[in-house]
Parts: structure tokens; sequence; C-alpha cells
């Protein structure tokens, strides 16, 4: 008997195998196949492919027991790839990961769900969430759990998660941040009494074999998980949660390009179970899928122990007449001294890591650039290096000067928060301060020890990037200042400003948990900029429909769609000829326009030179297949690279 094999490699389609006198197989069942020298272990698919002749068909070796991929994943995995315009192939190897061995079950114990009731009492906010998110029902539907920072939304979905796993289903909840996943572990800890298992691509085999095999044969039945959890063969899913489904981390940007969100979506869908979206500040997307009444909504309005909302203040910089290299304001000095005087934490917020972001030799103008992209390089006093952003470049400052052979004598400009915590070093030589960035929290342990000393009140100020807005509960913190609140530079996206105002929510939400009085300062040069006016009046109902009405007359998402082309070579000319040769065969396609080819805004990246095309259409169209059928005709060149990104988020 023939029968179809999706092998997880590169290919868009089932091989023909041979059954082997192996009886009653299936679609979904696991099989051990040779293929070229190797073998393989691919997933019985559902759909017979006509055979390709110059194929010799080859037998089955064995069927592996015990494993079986459900019926609806098949289903999601065709879509998921029809979708993303990735080969089916590819997601079934991002659903079995490094599969060497599947034969053997580990023992896994059904977690219990005893806890100590007591500690965790809902309020009446909450009782009348966790009722409409249980009143939504138990067969697909996307809501979302809004409520500002503090008010509880983590509670809620606990309790609605231990109702799904008392009915014996189980429960997938994605995080964008698993870095940060120590500290909601411990909640996790404290309220469902047992320890969780996390799913990322960085933790080891051992515990992926043991995660993958226990939700595929219903022994553990609940996951913490990044975006790739998605895609899990869970036997018996019955809810998927998405904390901070705002959040641009979902956005898989590299190798397999897909949005986690809108991913988990259909698999709910697939799955016919519901979604919970949790978001202070929702996506755009999310909040026009509420207003056309697509979404449900549950709302969390005061915050739990309703402490009020930091109060906003701004110090304008253009009065404080700022020394040269002085980034922190005298005015901003003395707001903070309050809060210093009676032990409380205060923040400096700056969203770029490293001492300088820009360098230039004072005597011949030398700038140091990265060598394999188009960008400046940051200087790093910690490791005494220039870093590039991008690619991870390390390079050494010294440069000998071209006129006169000594070494070039560099300027710095803006601050990074090393040159922050200098400059608080200089007026606060007493207090302890710390910075909270990726490049000073490389080990795990280092992680936990500073968020200890951070509860533990034994820092007094921190020096913190974006990381810091993200899910932290620091209940001495009482004071944010963020030290460079300029928003008119122009971003590479046109969500930009979205992006600004929930980061700034999420942001202010971290302070005054816990406090009557709590305060968030903006320094800026520009007090009159509109974002500026956006964030501070924090209003984001009001922004967002602004923020629609602006897609709408622009055409963009999410009134039409958007699929990115990038097209990369070693040389310019080639990547913009190829990308000339694909616009022309797409346009036999009558549905889309496309723009482009243009350069990227960052033209060249780790030594590849990029050009962009954007294909457009009406969002009611699904493009996808007229734009893949073409894709897969074309025969480019080996010199290029072709990456599709539907509905793409950065334009650089
Ligand atoms: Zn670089
Ligand atoms: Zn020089």
């Amino acid at each position: 008997m023939k029968v179809p094999v999706l092998i997880p490699k590169i290919f868009n389609f089932p091989f023909t195998y041979d059954s082997n006198s192996l009886k009653n197989l299936e679609p979904g069942d696991l099989v051990l196949v040779p293929f070229g020298k190797n073998q393989e272990i691919g997933v019985v698919w559902n759909s017979i492919q006509p055979s390709v002749k110059k194929f010799k068909i080859k037998k089955i070796e064995k069927k592996i027991d015990n494993f079986k991929i459900n019926k609806s994943l098949i289903d999601y995995i065709n879509w998921f790839s029809a979708y993303n315009l990735v080969s089916k192939g590819m997601v079934l190897k991002m659903c079995l990961g490094d599969k060497k061995n599947t034969t053997k079950i580990e023992a896994n114990n059904k977690i219990s769900t005893n806890s100590d009731k007591h500690k965790f009492i809902l309020n009446k906010d909450q009782k009348k969430s966790l009722d409409d998110l249980r009143k939504f029902g138990n067969s697909f539907n996307v809501s979302l759990l809004q409520g500002v920072t503090g008010s509880g939304k983590t509670l809620v979905y606990f309790e609605r998660i231990k109702e799904i796993l008392n009915k014996g289903n189980q429960a997938l909840i994605l995080l964008p941040e698993i870095f940060l996943t120590n500290q909601f572990k411990e909640r996790f800890e404290e309220f469902f009494g047992f320890v969780p298992a996390i799913w990322h691509s960085k933790i080891g085999i051992k515990s992926k074999r043991k995660i993958w095999q226990g939700v595929a044969n219903n022994s553990l039945n609940l996951v913490i998980g990044a975006r790739s959890s998605l895609l899990l063969p869970f036997k018996n899913l019955g809810l998927i949660v998405l904390d901070e489904e705002h959040d641009p981390s979902y956005k898989q940007d590299e190798g397999i390009i897909y949005h986690a969100r809108d991913m988990a979506i259909s698999r709910a869908s697939f799955e016919n179970i519901p979604i919970h979206l949790v978001s202070a500040v929702p996506s755009l997307e999310t909040f026009s899928n509420i207003k056309n009444k697509k979404y449900k909504h549950t709302r969390l309005i005061n915050r739990y122990r309703n402490f009020p909302l930091p109060e906003a203040k701004v110090v304008n910089l253009e009065k404080s007449s700022l020394k040269k290299d002085q980034f922190i304001a005298d005015e901003t000095v003395d707001l903070i001294q309050e809060y210093l005087k009676n032990e409380e934490q205060v923040l400096f917020f700056l969203n770029r890591r490293g001492y300088a972001p820009f360098l230039i030799c004072k005597r011949c103008g030398f700038k140091h650039l990265c060598p394999n992209c188009s960008i400046y390089l940051t200087f790093h006093k910690s490791i005494n290096k220039l870093i590039c952003h991008h690619c991870g470049t390390k390079v050494k400052k010294e440069k000998i000067c071209k006129p006169d052979k000594e070494l070039c004598d560099f300027r710095m400009y803006g601050p990074g928060v090393e040159k922050i915590y200098e400059e608080l070093k200089k007026i606060f030589p007493k207090k302890n301060i710390k910075i909270f960035s990726s490049d000073f929290l490389s080990k795990k342990s280092e992680t936990k020890s500073i968020l200890k000393k951070i509860e533990n009140n034994e820092i007094d100020i921190l020096v913190g990037t974006q990381l810091i807005s993200k899910g932290f509960n620091f209940p001495k913190l009482n004071c944010i200042v963020v030290v460079d609140a300029d928003f008119s530079g122009m971003g590479y996206d046109l969500r930009t400003t979205e992006k600004n105002i929930q980061l700034y929510n999420q942001l202010s939400g971290r302070a005054g948990r816990f406090a009557n009085k709590s305060t968030i300062i903006y320094q800026t040069a520009t007090p009159l900029n509109k974002t500026l006016k956006d964030v501070l009046e924090n209003n984001p109902e009001e922004f967002l429909n602004n923020e629609l009405i602006i897609r709408k007359n622009k055409n963009l998402p999410p009134y039409s769609r958007l699929i990115a082309l990038i097209i990369s070579a070693d040389s310019s000319h080639d990547s913009f000829r190829a990308a000339q040769e694909i616009k022309k065969k797409l346009s036999t396609i009558n549905q889309i326009d496309i723009l482009g080819p243009v350069d990227s805004p960052i033209f060249k990246v780790k030594k590849k030179y990029r050009t962009r095309l954007l294909l457009r259409s009406k969002n009611s169209n699904l493009i996808q297949k007229s734009v893949g059928k073409v894709l897969d005709n074309l025969t480019i060149s080996k010199k290029i690279k072709l990456t599709v990104d539907v509905d793409p988020i950065n334009f650089a």
C-alpha cells in the first residue's frame, strides 16, 4: 500500500512510501523511514501526493508506537505552512524538534492541582472577569482579558486554567520573554502547588523530549512556553492563554517567520478551544477585532489593591541647562530625593545598552561602523569595546588617527545605561546602584540574585533597559525616570507610536504597586511632541481609535494585508536585480499592488545587502496561495536569498 509520509525537512509535500505490510497506518502516526542515506522520523500525512516518478518507492521501516499527532495538528501544520509561505516539512520540524529517539516513554506524573486556596482571594472585579471568561464558553473563541498593570489579571487566568485542568484537559500559557519567567514561575508554584514545565528553544534536549512526550501522551497537562511551544503535540488541549499579547517579541523575525499571537489563535481554532489574550493596552489588531465584535472582551478597571497609578511629570531639558555630558537634570535629582530619603526605589529607564551610541574622532572625524552591517557601533565601557547591536560583532576602540599616527581621540555622543550609571554614581556616591540590561544578566544566577536584591530593597537606584518593563513586581519601586523621552526620531516601523504607548503604559505600571504616591518623570527636549502627549494622557482607548482612523486612511493593516519579500545577496547589484525579476513574475497576480524594490533602511546586515518588495492586497483575500504558486516556480540564482515575511512588523 502507498502511504504519504511528511519528512521534517525543507520539502513542501509528503513523499510516497510502501507500507511494508504494516497494518492500520493512519495519518498522524510516527514512522521511521529511509531517506537518502539516512533514516528519518516522519509522519504519515493526510494527502496522497501524485507520485514523483524519479524517486524509487522505499519501504517504511517501522512504526513508532505510543505517539501520534492529532488530525487537528496535521490540519494546523498544513494551514500554518500555507499562511506563512514556509514548507510543510519545516513546520513539521518545528513540531517534532530534534527527535532522535521517541520510542521510550518516560514516566510523567499527572499534576494535581491542590493548592492553598486561602492565599488567593479574587476581588469583585476579578470574579466578574473570571465569570465572563467562563461564559464565553469552552469551544473556539478569542477573548481579551484587559486590565491596568497590577490589576491582577494573572490570578484570573490562573483560576480559569485550574478549572480547565480539573476537567482533565491540558493548557498552554504563552509568554513573550522566557528569560524572565523565574518570578512568574514562583507565583505559579505558589498558586498551583507544582513546578510548571517550561518550554523554549534553550532548554536541554532531555527536557524537550520529556515535555514533548508528556503532552503527546497526556501525562503532562500544563506547559508555559515561548513561541515555539505552539506546535507541541498536545493530545487534549483545552485552553491557550497568551499573556502580554501586544508584545512585539511574539513575532519571530528570523528563520521561519511567523507571528505567534496570530498562529496561537489559529491553533485554538483548529483545536476548537478558547484562547484568552491578556494585556493592559492591546495591539491595534486585537483592539480592532474587539470593536468589530470578532473577539470578546472583559476588563479589570482598578489596580488590585486600589493604589493609584503614578503621577506623570515632565522635565524640560531645554530649560534645565544641562552641562556637557550631563544627562540627568538637576530638577530630576530634586524630584527623586524624596523617594530615596524614604528608602524607596528609583528606576532610571533608558532603552540603550552600553555607554555611548556614537563615537567620533575629534581630529580625523573617524566613526566606528560595523564591518558587517550599515550601522554605527555602540561603545561598551564595561568591556572597553564597541558592539554592533545588530549582529553582535565586537571591535576594539583604539584606532590610528590618519594625520599624525597617534590614536584617535574620540568624543562620545548620547547616553547608554552605563553612562547614566556613571553619572548617578557621581551624584549619589553612597547609594547602591545597579544596571539591569541583558549585558549584565547573561547568567541565570545573576538575574536571580539581582531580582532578589531588588525585592529585598537592597538596591536604591536601578538603571534599566526595556527588559525591566516586563512582568516584574518590585514592591518598593515608586519612582521612574525616563531619561530620554524623545520620540521625534523616525522608526522603520508603522507601529512605533503604538509600541511606545504600550511600553510606557507597562513601564509606569511598575511603580507604586504598594504605595499611595508614586511618580513617573519624563525628561525631554521636545515637550510638545505628539507621541509624548499621547503617552502622558495615558488614554490608550482614544489613541488606538485615532490610530485606526490613520491606518484606514492610509490603507494599512488591519485594512489591508501586507507581505514583505526580503531579497539579500553579497552584492547590492545582485539583490536589486533579483528583486526586479521577482516583481515582474509577481505582477501576473492581479489582486495585489507591488511596492518597491527599495533598499532596506538598514541596507547591509551581516555582510548581506538587502532589497525589499512589499505586496499589498485587500485584507479579505488570502493572497498567499497565488503568491506561493509564483514563488514555488521561481528559479533564482544560488547567490540570492529570499525571505518571505507575511504580516511584517519590522521594515528595517
Ligand atoms: Zn553588525
Ligand atoms: Zn582620528
